[in-house]
Protein backbone atom coordinates (compact mmCIF):
# COMPACT_ATOMS: atom_id res chain seq x y z
CA UNK A 1 0.00 0.00 0.00
CA UNK A 2 1.15 3.47 -1.03
CA UNK A 3 0.38 6.91 0.93
CA UNK A 4 1.14 10.32 0.42
CA UNK A 5 4.04 12.13 1.31
CA UNK A 6 2.56 14.39 3.98
CA UNK A 7 1.39 10.97 5.39
CA UNK A 8 4.81 9.90 4.88
CA UNK A 9 6.28 12.79 6.75
CA UNK A 10 3.69 12.48 9.58
CA UNK A 11 5.18 9.06 10.19
CA UNK A 12 8.83 10.10 10.19
CA UNK A 13 8.70 12.98 12.42
CA UNK A 14 6.88 10.89 14.89
CA UNK A 15 9.78 9.07 14.90
CA UNK A 16 12.18 12.20 15.25
CA UNK A 17 13.50 11.48 11.55
CA UNK A 18 13.84 14.92 10.38
CA UNK A 19 11.63 17.00 8.01
CA UNK A 20 10.19 20.42 6.64
CA UNK A 21 7.26 21.81 8.58
CA UNK A 22 4.37 21.75 6.96
CA UNK A 23 0.66 20.82 6.55
CA UNK A 24 -1.98 19.26 4.30
CA UNK A 25 -4.23 21.50 2.40
CA UNK A 26 -7.81 19.99 0.68
CA UNK A 27 -9.00 23.79 -0.30
CA UNK A 28 -7.56 26.93 -1.49
CA UNK A 29 -8.14 28.67 1.48
CA UNK A 30 -6.46 25.76 3.67
CA UNK A 31 -3.68 26.45 1.71
CA UNK A 32 -3.08 29.82 2.31
CA UNK A 33 -4.19 29.79 6.29
CA UNK A 34 -1.78 26.77 6.23
CA UNK A 35 0.93 29.02 5.00
CA UNK A 36 -0.32 31.63 7.34
CA UNK A 37 0.53 29.38 10.06
CA UNK A 38 3.36 27.97 8.95
CA UNK A 39 4.76 31.59 9.35
CA UNK A 40 7.76 30.67 7.00
CA UNK A 41 9.19 33.77 4.42
CA UNK A 42 9.26 30.95 1.61
CA UNK A 43 6.44 28.47 1.11
CA UNK A 44 6.51 25.28 -0.79
CA UNK A 45 3.14 24.19 -2.83
CA UNK A 46 3.30 20.72 -3.75
CA UNK A 47 0.42 18.58 -4.92
CA UNK A 48 -0.09 14.87 -3.07
CA UNK A 49 -0.47 12.45 -5.62
CA UNK A 50 0.69 8.44 -5.52
CA UNK A 51 3.28 9.31 -8.09
CA UNK A 52 6.42 10.30 -8.23
CA UNK A 53 8.16 13.28 -11.02
CA UNK A 54 5.59 15.41 -10.30
CA UNK A 55 9.02 18.64 -9.50
CA UNK A 56 9.31 17.95 -13.33
CA UNK A 57 5.80 18.24 -13.97
CA UNK A 58 5.33 21.30 -12.56
CA UNK A 59 3.18 20.06 -9.26
CA UNK A 60 5.89 21.60 -6.85
CA UNK A 61 5.61 25.35 -6.46
CA UNK A 62 7.54 27.64 -4.62
CA UNK A 63 5.71 30.55 -3.04
CA UNK A 64 7.39 33.97 -1.81
CA UNK A 65 4.34 35.42 -0.72
CA UNK A 66 0.67 34.15 0.80
CA UNK A 67 -0.61 35.83 -2.93
CA UNK A 68 1.53 33.03 -4.52
CA UNK A 69 0.53 30.12 -1.91
CA UNK A 70 -3.10 31.48 -3.35
CA UNK A 71 -2.33 31.39 -7.31
CA UNK A 72 -0.20 28.11 -6.58
CA UNK A 73 -3.26 26.25 -4.95
CA UNK A 74 -5.99 27.03 -7.21
CA UNK A 75 -3.53 26.42 -10.04
CA UNK A 76 -2.67 22.70 -8.49
CA UNK A 77 -6.14 21.85 -7.22
CA UNK A 78 -8.50 19.84 -9.21
CA UNK A 79 -5.32 19.66 -12.18
CA UNK A 80 -4.56 16.37 -13.64
CA UNK A 81 -1.17 15.90 -13.31
CA UNK A 82 1.02 14.12 -15.54
CA UNK A 83 4.53 12.63 -14.51
CA UNK A 84 6.49 10.15 -15.64
CA UNK A 85 5.03 7.52 -13.33
CA UNK A 86 1.27 8.38 -13.52
CA UNK A 87 0.68 6.92 -16.81
CA UNK A 88 -0.53 9.38 -20.03
CA UNK A 89 -4.13 9.45 -18.22
CA UNK A 90 -2.11 11.28 -15.44
CA UNK A 91 -3.61 12.11 -11.30
CA UNK A 92 -6.36 14.39 -10.35
CA UNK A 93 -4.42 16.53 -7.71
CA UNK A 94 -6.86 16.60 -4.65
CA UNK A 95 -4.71 17.53 -1.75
CA UNK A 96 -1.67 20.01 -1.27
CA UNK A 97 1.33 19.89 1.16
CA UNK A 98 2.19 23.68 1.78
CA UNK A 99 5.93 23.27 3.33
CA UNK A 100 8.37 25.28 4.86
CA UNK A 101 10.55 26.50 1.73
CA UNK A 102 14.35 25.44 2.10
CA UNK A 103 17.40 26.68 1.54
CA UNK A 104 18.96 23.68 -0.05
CA UNK A 105 22.83 23.22 -0.27
CA UNK A 106 22.90 19.63 -1.80
CA UNK A 107 20.55 16.78 -2.46
CA UNK A 108 21.01 13.14 -1.85
CA UNK A 109 19.45 10.00 -1.91
CA UNK A 110 18.27 7.35 0.63
CA UNK A 111 16.30 4.65 0.36
CA UNK A 112 15.31 1.43 1.98
CA UNK A 113 14.19 -1.93 0.56
CA UNK A 114 14.02 -5.06 0.75
CA UNK A 115 16.87 -7.10 -1.19
CA UNK A 116 15.49 -10.79 -2.67
CA UNK A 117 18.85 -12.20 -3.35
CA UNK A 118 20.47 -11.76 -0.11
CA UNK A 119 16.92 -11.90 1.63
CA UNK A 120 17.95 -8.49 3.80
CA UNK A 121 16.83 -5.04 4.10
CA UNK A 122 19.18 -2.86 2.16
CA UNK A 123 20.38 0.91 2.69
CA UNK A 124 20.94 2.52 -0.55
CA UNK A 125 22.39 5.91 -0.63
CA UNK A 126 23.95 8.43 -3.65
CA UNK A 127 25.61 11.57 -4.41
CA UNK A 128 23.22 12.26 -7.06
CA UNK A 129 19.93 13.52 -5.28
CA UNK A 130 17.04 15.10 -6.36
CA UNK A 131 17.46 13.13 -9.88
CA UNK A 132 15.72 9.70 -10.39
CA UNK A 133 17.64 6.69 -9.25
CA UNK A 134 16.83 4.13 -11.91
CA UNK A 135 18.74 6.90 -14.15
CA UNK A 136 21.92 6.77 -11.84
CA UNK A 137 21.56 3.02 -11.52
CA UNK A 138 21.92 2.39 -15.34
CA UNK A 139 24.32 5.45 -15.88
CA UNK A 140 26.68 5.51 -13.41
CA UNK A 141 26.01 2.43 -10.81
CA UNK A 142 29.38 3.10 -8.88
CA UNK A 143 27.52 6.21 -7.23
CA UNK A 144 25.23 4.00 -5.77
CA UNK A 145 26.43 2.73 -2.25
CA UNK A 146 24.41 0.01 0.20
CA UNK A 147 24.67 -1.51 3.43
CA UNK A 148 23.31 -4.94 3.59
CA UNK A 149 21.46 -5.60 7.21
CA UNK A 150 21.36 -8.08 9.59
CA UNK A 151 17.97 -8.49 10.49
CA UNK A 152 19.39 -9.76 13.93
CA UNK A 153 20.93 -6.60 14.98
CA UNK A 154 19.69 -4.41 12.85
CA UNK A 155 20.98 -1.28 11.12
CA UNK A 156 24.46 -0.79 13.70
CA UNK A 157 26.16 2.50 13.24
CA UNK A 158 29.00 2.10 11.49
CA UNK A 159 26.97 1.21 8.56
CA UNK A 160 25.18 4.05 8.27
CA UNK A 161 28.57 6.33 8.92
CA UNK A 162 29.95 4.34 6.17
CA UNK A 163 27.19 4.94 3.89
CA UNK A 164 27.10 8.62 4.83
CA UNK A 165 31.17 9.13 4.27
CA UNK A 166 30.48 7.33 0.87
CA UNK A 167 28.04 9.78 -0.06
CA UNK A 168 30.10 12.59 0.60
CA UNK A 169 27.81 14.86 3.18
CA UNK A 170 29.78 17.03 5.06
CA UNK A 171 31.97 15.67 7.92
CA UNK A 172 30.10 18.09 10.60
CA UNK A 173 26.35 16.61 9.12
CA UNK A 174 27.52 13.01 9.59
CA UNK A 175 26.12 12.40 13.06
CA UNK A 176 22.83 14.16 11.93
CA UNK A 177 22.77 11.37 9.04
CA UNK A 178 23.52 8.71 10.87
CA UNK A 179 21.01 9.77 13.35
CA UNK A 180 18.16 10.42 10.33
CA UNK A 181 19.22 7.04 8.91
CA UNK A 182 19.01 5.06 11.88
CA UNK A 183 15.53 6.56 12.84
CA UNK A 184 13.80 5.75 8.85
CA UNK A 185 15.68 2.45 9.65
CA UNK A 186 13.15 1.97 12.88
CA UNK A 187 10.30 3.47 10.95
CA UNK A 188 10.90 0.82 7.87
CA UNK A 189 11.04 -2.55 10.51
CA UNK A 190 8.07 -1.17 12.64
CA UNK A 191 5.83 -0.36 10.48
CA UNK A 192 6.61 -3.25 7.76
CA UNK A 193 7.48 -1.25 4.90
CA UNK A 194 8.31 -2.57 1.26
CA UNK A 195 9.90 0.69 0.80
CA UNK A 196 11.34 3.75 2.18
CA UNK A 197 12.67 5.94 -0.28
CA UNK A 198 13.87 9.91 0.57
CA UNK A 199 14.89 11.63 -2.55
CA UNK A 200 15.80 14.22 -2.08
CA UNK A 201 17.47 14.59 1.35
CA UNK A 202 19.01 17.70 1.97
CA UNK A 203 21.36 19.55 3.52
CA UNK A 204 20.28 22.95 3.93
CA UNK A 205 22.38 26.64 4.59
CA UNK A 206 21.71 26.52 8.20
CA UNK A 207 23.58 22.94 8.74
CA UNK A 208 20.32 20.29 8.79
CA UNK A 209 20.10 17.40 7.47
CA UNK A 210 16.32 16.55 6.58
CA UNK A 211 14.07 14.69 4.49
CA UNK A 212 12.77 17.17 1.83
CA UNK A 213 10.99 14.24 -0.17
CA UNK A 214 9.26 10.88 1.65
CA UNK A 215 8.21 7.99 -0.05
CA UNK A 216 7.08 4.53 1.89
CA UNK A 217 5.06 1.82 0.82
CA UNK A 218 3.68 -0.84 2.79
CA UNK A 219 3.63 -4.64 2.86
CA UNK A 220 0.14 -5.68 2.17
CA UNK A 221 0.44 -8.53 3.89
CA UNK A 222 1.12 -6.82 7.17
CA UNK A 223 -1.53 -4.17 7.40
CA UNK A 224 -3.65 -6.12 9.18
CA UNK A 225 -1.28 -5.30 12.41
CA UNK A 226 -1.32 -1.59 11.34
CA UNK A 227 -4.71 0.03 12.18
CA UNK A 228 -2.56 3.31 12.01
CA UNK A 229 -1.48 2.82 8.60
CA UNK A 230 -4.82 1.34 7.30
CA UNK A 231 -6.35 4.96 8.58
CA UNK A 232 -3.75 6.47 6.20
CA UNK A 233 -5.41 4.91 2.81
CA UNK A 234 -6.52 7.05 0.05
CA UNK A 235 -9.01 4.88 -2.24
CA UNK A 236 -8.97 8.23 -4.54
CA UNK A 237 -5.79 6.98 -5.63
CA UNK A 238 -6.88 3.36 -6.52
CA UNK A 239 -8.58 1.71 -9.05
CA UNK A 240 -12.58 1.33 -8.37
CA UNK A 241 -12.55 -2.18 -9.63
CA UNK A 242 -9.57 -3.12 -7.35
CA UNK A 243 -11.07 -1.25 -4.02
CA UNK A 244 -14.33 -3.11 -5.15
CA UNK A 245 -12.48 -6.72 -5.10
CA UNK A 246 -10.74 -5.78 -1.75
CA UNK A 247 -13.86 -5.76 0.30
CA UNK A 248 -14.80 -9.10 -0.92
CA UNK A 249 -11.03 -10.11 -0.33
CA UNK A 250 -10.35 -11.11 -3.66
CA UNK A 251 -7.06 -10.82 -5.57
CA UNK A 252 -8.06 -8.70 -8.46
CA UNK A 253 -5.55 -6.30 -10.56
CA UNK A 254 -7.29 -3.79 -13.35
CA UNK A 255 -4.79 -4.05 -16.59
CA UNK A 256 -5.38 -2.50 -19.97
CA UNK A 257 -6.80 -5.50 -22.44
CA UNK A 258 -10.58 -6.44 -23.16
CA UNK A 259 -10.73 -10.11 -22.00
CA UNK A 260 -12.07 -10.00 -18.32
CA UNK A 261 -10.55 -13.07 -16.67
CA UNK A 262 -12.13 -15.07 -13.66
CA UNK A 263 -9.39 -17.56 -12.06
CA UNK A 264 -8.63 -19.44 -9.43
CA UNK A 265 -5.61 -19.76 -7.72
CA UNK A 266 -2.87 -17.50 -8.47
CA UNK A 267 -0.68 -19.22 -10.67
CA UNK A 268 -3.71 -20.20 -12.97
CA UNK A 269 -4.42 -17.00 -13.35
CA UNK A 270 -0.94 -15.99 -14.21
CA UNK A 271 -0.95 -19.13 -16.94
CA UNK A 272 -3.89 -17.88 -17.53
CA UNK A 273 -3.42 -14.22 -18.94
CA UNK A 274 -0.34 -15.60 -20.60
CA UNK A 275 -2.14 -17.84 -22.66
CA UNK A 276 -4.16 -15.31 -23.64
CA UNK A 277 -1.51 -13.65 -25.18
CA UNK A 278 0.17 -16.37 -26.73
CA UNK A 279 -2.91 -16.26 -28.85
CA UNK A 280 -2.84 -12.52 -29.61
CA UNK A 281 -5.07 -11.14 -26.64
CA UNK A 282 -4.84 -8.95 -23.93
CA UNK A 283 -6.35 -9.50 -20.50
CA UNK A 284 -8.47 -6.91 -18.77
CA UNK A 285 -7.22 -8.04 -15.60
CA UNK A 286 -5.83 -10.85 -12.96
CA UNK A 287 -8.08 -12.23 -10.78
CA UNK A 288 -8.04 -15.29 -8.03
CA UNK A 289 -11.06 -15.84 -6.69
CA UNK A 290 -9.05 -17.83 -4.44
CA UNK A 291 -9.15 -21.11 -2.87
CA UNK A 292 -12.53 -21.66 -1.22
CA UNK A 293 -15.04 -19.14 -2.63
CA UNK A 294 -18.16 -18.95 -1.80
CA UNK A 295 -21.27 -18.15 -3.94
CA UNK A 296 -21.47 -14.37 -3.23
CA UNK A 297 -17.80 -13.95 -3.95
CA UNK A 298 -18.08 -15.51 -7.39
CA UNK A 299 -20.90 -13.33 -8.17
CA UNK A 300 -19.21 -10.09 -7.03
CA UNK A 301 -16.44 -11.05 -8.76
CA UNK A 302 -18.18 -11.45 -12.26
CA UNK A 303 -19.49 -8.12 -11.25
CA UNK A 304 -16.33 -6.21 -10.98
CA UNK A 305 -15.30 -7.58 -14.40
CA UNK A 306 -18.37 -6.42 -16.21
CA UNK A 307 -18.46 -3.26 -14.81
CA UNK A 308 -15.08 -2.57 -16.55
CA UNK A 309 -15.59 -1.23 -20.02
CA UNK A 310 -13.11 -2.24 -21.65
CA UNK A 311 -14.22 -5.83 -21.29
CA UNK A 312 -15.53 -7.58 -24.90
CA UNK A 313 -15.51 -10.79 -23.86
CA UNK A 314 -14.58 -13.33 -20.51
CA UNK A 315 -12.79 -16.17 -20.03
CA UNK A 316 -13.23 -18.33 -16.87
CA UNK A 317 -10.77 -21.00 -16.48
CA UNK A 318 -11.12 -23.23 -13.11
CA UNK A 319 -9.70 -25.86 -11.53
CA UNK A 320 -11.17 -26.96 -8.66
CA UNK A 321 -9.51 -28.74 -6.31
CA UNK A 322 -10.28 -27.26 -2.96
CA UNK A 323 -12.83 -24.91 -5.42
CA UNK A 324 -16.08 -26.36 -6.21
CA UNK A 325 -16.99 -26.22 -9.99
CA UNK A 326 -20.57 -26.12 -9.35
CA UNK A 327 -20.11 -23.41 -6.56
CA UNK A 328 -18.36 -21.45 -9.10
CA UNK A 329 -21.13 -22.24 -11.74
CA UNK A 330 -24.38 -20.68 -9.37
CA UNK A 331 -21.87 -17.93 -9.05
CA UNK A 332 -22.05 -16.65 -12.55
CA UNK A 333 -25.36 -17.66 -13.55
CA UNK A 334 -26.51 -15.32 -10.32
CA UNK A 335 -24.00 -12.60 -11.01
CA UNK A 336 -25.49 -12.48 -15.05
CA UNK A 337 -29.53 -12.77 -13.62
CA UNK A 338 -28.41 -9.41 -11.53
CA UNK A 339 -26.83 -7.69 -14.49
CA UNK A 340 -27.26 -9.29 -17.27
CA UNK A 341 -25.01 -10.65 -19.77
CA UNK A 342 -24.61 -9.84 -23.61
CA UNK A 343 -21.10 -10.59 -23.87
CA UNK A 344 -19.52 -13.80 -25.44
CA UNK A 345 -18.63 -16.20 -22.06
CA UNK A 346 -15.90 -18.96 -22.54
CA UNK A 347 -15.73 -21.83 -19.43
CA UNK A 348 -13.29 -24.11 -18.90
CA UNK A 349 -14.24 -25.93 -15.94
CA UNK A 350 -12.13 -29.43 -14.35
CA UNK A 351 -11.74 -30.97 -11.56
CA UNK A 352 -13.93 -30.88 -8.16
CA UNK A 353 -18.04 -31.33 -9.41
CA UNK A 354 -17.17 -30.54 -12.67
CA UNK A 355 -20.38 -32.70 -14.18
CA UNK A 356 -22.62 -30.28 -11.96
CA UNK A 357 -21.13 -27.56 -12.86
CA UNK A 358 -21.48 -27.84 -16.41
CA UNK A 359 -25.13 -28.92 -15.57
CA UNK A 360 -25.83 -25.82 -13.43
CA UNK A 361 -24.45 -23.47 -16.50
CA UNK A 362 -26.30 -25.79 -19.17
CA UNK A 363 -29.94 -25.46 -17.63
CA UNK A 364 -28.94 -21.85 -17.14
CA UNK A 365 -30.10 -20.76 -20.19
CA UNK A 366 -27.13 -18.88 -20.79
CA UNK A 367 -25.19 -18.72 -23.86
CA UNK A 368 -21.83 -20.43 -22.76
CA UNK A 369 -19.27 -21.75 -25.21
CA UNK A 370 -17.64 -24.34 -23.40
CA UNK A 371 -14.14 -24.79 -23.63
CA UNK A 372 -12.42 -28.49 -23.64
CA UNK A 373 -8.63 -27.22 -22.46
CA UNK A 374 -6.90 -24.15 -21.52
CA UNK A 375 -5.60 -23.76 -24.96
CA UNK A 376 -8.92 -24.43 -26.80
CA UNK A 377 -10.40 -21.32 -24.19
CA UNK A 378 -7.70 -19.06 -24.82
CA UNK A 379 -7.94 -19.66 -28.75
CA UNK A 380 -12.29 -19.10 -28.37
CA UNK A 381 -12.28 -15.90 -26.33
CA UNK A 382 -9.37 -14.19 -28.57
CA UNK A 383 -11.02 -14.85 -31.40
CA UNK A 384 -14.97 -13.99 -30.13
CA UNK A 385 -13.93 -10.70 -28.91
CA UNK A 386 -12.08 -9.83 -32.49
P1 LIG B 1 9.09 14.68 -6.86
O1 LIG B 1 10.09 13.64 -6.47
O2 LIG B 1 7.71 14.11 -7.01
O3 LIG B 1 9.50 15.48 -8.06
P2 LIG B 1 10.01 16.25 -4.57
O4 LIG B 1 9.30 16.34 -3.27
O5 LIG B 1 11.24 15.43 -4.62
O6 LIG B 1 8.93 15.75 -5.66
O7 LIG B 1 10.29 17.73 -5.05
C1 LIG B 1 11.00 18.03 -6.23
C2 LIG B 1 12.05 19.07 -5.95
O8 LIG B 1 11.45 20.26 -5.40
C3 LIG B 1 13.07 18.64 -4.91
O9 LIG B 1 14.12 17.94 -5.50
C4 LIG B 1 13.52 19.96 -4.35
O10 LIG B 1 14.56 20.51 -5.15
C5 LIG B 1 12.29 20.85 -4.45
N1 LIG B 1 11.60 20.92 -3.14
C6 LIG B 1 10.71 20.07 -2.64
N2 LIG B 1 10.31 20.41 -1.40
C7 LIG B 1 10.97 21.54 -1.10
C8 LIG B 1 11.01 22.41 0.06
N3 LIG B 1 10.27 22.18 1.15
N4 LIG B 1 11.83 23.48 0.00
C9 LIG B 1 12.57 23.73 -1.10
N5 LIG B 1 12.59 22.97 -2.19
C10 LIG B 1 11.80 21.88 -2.21
MG1 LIG C 1 11.37 13.31 -5.00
Amino acid sequence: MNIHEYQAKEILRSYGVSVPNGRVAFTVDEAVEAAKELGAPVCVVKAQIHAGGRGKAGGVKVAKSLEEVRTYASELLGKVLVTHQTGPEGKEVKRLLIEEGCDIQKEYYIGLVVDRATSRVVLMGSEEGGTEIEEVAAKTPEKIFKEYIDPAVGLQAFQARRLAFNINIPKHLVNQAVKFMMGLYQVFVDKDCSIAEINPLVVTGDGKVMALDAKLNFDSNALYRHPDILEYRDLDEEDPKEVEASKYDLNYIALDGNIGCMVNGAGLAMATMDIIKYYGGEPANFLDVGGGASEEKVREAFKIILSDPNVKGIFVNIFGGIMKCDVIASGIVAATKQVGLTLPLVVRLEGTNVELGKKILQESGLNIIAAESMADGAQKIVELVR
